[in-house]
């Protein structure tokens, strides 16, 4: 059985993979950084990662042990909380980003994996974006919120969208 998970971590290995593009950890011992949102229970850190321009921090909760990533501006501002899920995968061959390089417009929207999109975009902007790329009827505020986040997907993907 095949199956493809987008934001996966080796927590034997501290190896964070995010849509197949791999992040090996900078070090493994960064302090706490505070409670579980789910159970409220502390979160013991696992590893630091650098993400394009961002940072992640990859977290476990002591009691419901949730793999957490939290992702970070340059500034340490907070930015986002995404969950991970274990794998006891190891590098091999690489797809993804490197695979989407020659792929534009509706092609490349379509062959990035759908949990990828789902972590930045909401679904109507999604929507937007496939209508915008089929050459169909679509709600401009929505394409315009999208494209406001493309830069972001990109640090986060390393897959720029052009529509
Ligand atoms: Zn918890």
């Amino acid at each position: 059985m095949h199956s493809v998970q987008y934001l996966e971590y080796n927590p034997e290995k501290h190896l964070l993979w995010i849509a197949d593009e791999l992040y090996y950890p900078e070090k493994h011992d960064v302090g706490d950084i505070g409670y579980c949102i789910q159970c409220g229970n502390e979160l013991r850190t696992l590893s630091f990662h650098i993400i394009g321009s961002h940072y992640g921090i990859v977290a476990k909760c002591t009691s419901c042990n949730r793999l957490l990533l939290s992702i970070y501006d340059s500034d340490w501002n907070w930015c986002k909380e995404m969950e991970l899920v274990s794998t006891n995968r190891v590098p091999s061959i690489r797809i993804g980003a490197s695979e989407l390089s020659g792929l534009s417009g509706y092609n490349l929207l379509e062959s990035i994996p759908e949990n990828a999109l789902k972590t930045i975009f909401s679904p109507r902007e999604i929507e937007a974006m496939f209508s915008k790329a089929k050459g169909e009827k679509y709600v401009r505020q929505y394409l315009y919120n999208a494209r406001k986040k493309y830069a972001r997907f990109a640090e986060i993907f390393g897959i720029f969208i052009d529509i």
